[in-house]
């Protein structure tokens, strides 16, 4: 009999219940295993994150290789695809790990039918979190909408969180079926994207991987874990670990990761505890969306239903600022310089994401779903649990929101976590040689006008956006009184 190893993003060779139960099988047995990625352009999260999956996909293949195992890549619709290769080998079994949101929702959903149709039995491993699901509630029963609840009860249980069997995977002893020349390659839509400029420009910042990953979370716990807390907030100082990509892909297991930091018991004043703490809002994101599925495309607060008027919508003007938002072009340095980041990179500070969704939602009036849509597109980590949760926390209305009257303000915040300009120097060249105070907010400086004259002005005058904004929900709070 033959299993199929259904990868989606679970990239790699270690903490892979899905993989190691089929191994452990078919030796059992003398039954062979493939190991397949399908890739069907149709779904597909969003092209930056594409371009790191190549990458990811053939240092895979390549480990996999070297230890007498291979992935087959097939490329096509995926229905298509999934039948034949299940008609063409007699599968009779699917393991996969389950994943949540979009595109992966619409995949399972179609997998599943086809097994069914088949007789072929699909098993789903549940094991991307520390703890499933289901088992993390409060005492009445309900999902956890509130971050520091759900936090304090995962932390409670942290002790039953499994650890892993740390067997090397042995593909010898699996009968073998070849991988036809066809599914040895990486699949055309990939290479094509790939090898585009600006895939190359993203992804020479960063080393893809299983074993880069391991090094990075090494070199991570070594060298700036002990200033983590204190420093995380501060673009410039590249504090945090980095390693959200290579958790989305599942170069990393988060359960693994989280067994190699010690002591994990939060009452000790570690400096893993910061850390924990902040992995542990990857665990959140995903417990709400694996509860609550229709957010990735609706507010969790229901009152915000038609709050947002769809950017295609909008009139010119919004899309104009939209346009200024993706390009960093609204004249506001800290927000200018996270889009630059994002736009060279791949990749943004957590801080500045908070920032630049902020000016967007709140300051520019714009649909959170369209930010959602542009950080989808050219994040390498896009991710369907973190993403939209970050926007609709930030927009106001999702869970555990912050309290949608308050909005940042770029040039305070700017003075605060970048207050000698390094970032903003670093990412925008119009401010390279500024060396004033008032590098936050230049229009108002009046300073150095030879530079001020060559940087822009806002876009979105902040203080009379933020009015038109407050008067935007002391509406939305007026109508629910009258409800
Ligand atoms: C508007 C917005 C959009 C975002 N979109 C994404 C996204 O698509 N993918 C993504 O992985 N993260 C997203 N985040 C969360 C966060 O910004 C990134 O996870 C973090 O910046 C990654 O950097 P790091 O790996 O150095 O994090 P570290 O600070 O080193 O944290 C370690 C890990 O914990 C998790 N984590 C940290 N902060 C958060 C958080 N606030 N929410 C959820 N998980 C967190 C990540 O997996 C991260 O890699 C978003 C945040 C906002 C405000």
């Amino acid at each position: 009999m033959t299993t199929l190893v259904w990868l989606q993003r679970e990239l790699r060779l270690q903490h892979h219940p899905a993989l190691e139960t089929a191994l452990s099988s078919a030796a059992q047995n003398d039954d062979a295993v493939i190991v397949a990625y399908f890739h069907d352009p149709k779904h597909t999260v969003g092209d930056a994150n594409s371009a790191w999956l190549a990458d990811s996909l053939l240092d895979l293949k390549q480990r996999l290789a070297n230890q007498s195992g291979a992935l087959w890549l097939i490329e096509g619709d995926f229905a298509e695809r999934f039948q034949t290769l299940l008609d063409t080998y007699s599968i009779k079994r699917v393991h996969y790990t389950f994943q949540l949101g979009a595109p992966f929702k619409t995949l399972q959903q179609t997998a599943l039918t086809i097994c069914k149709e088949r007789n072929v039995t699909l098993t789903p491993f549940e094991t991307e979190n520390w703890l499933p699901y289901e088992t993390v509630r409060n005492q009445s029963g309900q999902p956890y909408k509130v971050f520091t609840p759900f936090y304090n009860a995962l932390m409670q249980r942290i002790g039953d969180v499994e650890p892993f069997d740390e067997t090397p995977l042995d593909f010898r002893v699996t009968a073998r079926i070849d991988c036809p020349p066809e599914h040895d390659r990486l699949p055309q839509h990939l290479s094509a994207l790939r090898n585009q400029p600006w895939a190359e420009k993203i992804l020479k910042h960063w080393q893809v991987g299983e074993v880069q990953a391991w090094q990075k979370v090494d070199d991570f716990v070594e060298n700036r874990l002990s200033h983590y807390a204190h420093d995380r907030d501060f673009p410039a100082l590249a504090a945090t670990s980095e390693l959200s990509p290579h958790l989305h892909f599942g170069e990393l297991h988060s359960r693994a990761v989280l067994l190699s930091l010690s002591p994990l018991n939060p009452d000790t004043p570690t400096a893993a505890a910061g850390w924990i703490r902040q992995l542990a809002w990857r665990e959140f994101a995903r417990a709400i969306l694996w509860h609550f599925p229709d957010t990735e495309t609706t507010p969790f607060q229901p009152k915000f239903q038609g709050f947002f008027t769809p950017l295609s919508e909008q009139d010119e003007a919004h899309q104009d600022f939209y346009q200024a938002w993706c390009r960093g072009e609204t004249g506001v340095p800290m927000i200018d310089a996270g889009m630059k980041q994002l736009w060279e990179t791949g990749w943004m500070h957590n801080r500045v994401r908070m920032l630049v969704a902020s000016w967007l939602t709140k300051n520019a009036d714009i649909d959170w779903r369209a930010g959602e849509h542009w950080f989808r597109h050219t994040l390498v980590d896009a991710d369907p649990a973190n993403n939209v949760m970050g926007w609709q926390w930030v927009a106001g209305c999702g869970v555990d929101a912050a309290p949608y009257y308050r909005l940042f303000n770029p040039i305070r915040q700017s003075e605060k976590f970048d207050a000698d300009g390094r970032y903003l120097r670093q990412w925008l060249p119009t401010l390279a040689n500024w060396r004033s105070k008032r590098i936050h907010a230049p229009w108002i400086s009046g300073a150095q006008p030879d530079l001020w004259s060559e940087t822009p002005e806002p876009i979105v005058d902040l203080e009379a956006s933020r009015q038109r904004h407050l008067e935007k929900v002391q509406a939305l709070k007026q109508r629910r009184l009258q409800d």
